[in-house]
């Protein structure tokens, strides 16, 4: 009798887990679905970045206590003084760069490892640089657990990533006050860079950095932003 009681209480206690997950799962979906529209609604057109966000789950990068949170658009506390950034910007970085599938793409400052998601819905081959090493470990599992194909290198991303260069693409999600020399000559002919620059602890300037030849870069200003420093090691 008293098993039968206990077995009945089990099964309501998980039903009532069960339920409840499935209601979060809900709110989360249409969390996302709302910061989507609100990022459309700023002018973001690119319908490849527009399904990716769409399909990464950015709660899955922050703190459980984060989560109510996970969807607005503003910047998230990571840990280490770190921040995972506004999906606004995320969104406006990648359009910038127009990445086509089967270009190579390296990412300075993997924090969380969410801007590497939504690089990695656009093409198989990412690469990512973080400083510190919980964080790039971190980010390292959460993309793994969901299928993404991204390789991470602790280490100072001023340098880039040598071994993988050239690259298509380049996006750096920390501010130096000046454009690293390495970054430029690891980009391919072609490629893009977007970059935020300036003075640590105020607003930086985002850069589209085009190198249209070994001699010519040209240089397009996407605003201002603020982003946390790039530290050197
Ligand atoms: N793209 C991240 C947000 C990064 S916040 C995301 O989607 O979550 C900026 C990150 O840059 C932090 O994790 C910080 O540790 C890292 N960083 C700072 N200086 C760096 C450097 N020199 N090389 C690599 N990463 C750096």
């Amino acid at each position: 009798m008293r098993g039968k009681v206990l077995i009945s209480l089990f099964i309501m206690v998980s039903l009532l887990f069960f339920l409840g997950s499935e209601e979060e799962e809900r709110y989360l979906k249409e969390a996302r679905k709302g910061m989507v529209e609100l990022i459309r609604s700023r002018g973001i057109k690119d319908e490849r970045v527009i399904s990716a966000m769409l399909k990464v789950p950015r709660h899955l990068f922050v703190d459980k206590s984060q989560w109510k949170s996970a969807y607005d658009d503003r910047p998230l506390p990571i840990g280490y003084g770190q921040t995972i950034s506004q999906p606004y910007i995320v969104a406006l970085m990648t359009e910038s760069l127009g990445i086509k599938k089967g270009e190579k793409v390296l990412e300075i400052g993997t924090g969380s490892g969410y801007q590497a998601a939504i690089l990695a819905e656009l093409t198989d081959k990412v690469y990512s640089v973080e400083i510190i090493e919980e964080l790039g470990k971190r980010a390292d599992r959460v993309l793994k657990s969901l299928g993404y194909k991204v390789k991470i290198k602790i280490g100072d991303g001023y340098n880039g990533w040598e071994e993988y260069a050239p690259f298509d693409a380049i996006i750096v999600t920390c501010a130096p006050d000046h454009v690293p020399p390495p970054l430029i000559q690891q980009l391919k002919i072609g490629g893009r860079m977007v970059i935020p620059v300036g003075p640590t602890g105020l607003y930086q300037t985002l850069w589209l950095i085009k190198k249209e030849t070994e001699e010519k870069l040209v240089y397009k200003n996407l605003g201002d932003v603020l982003f946390v420093p790039l530290v050197r090691r």
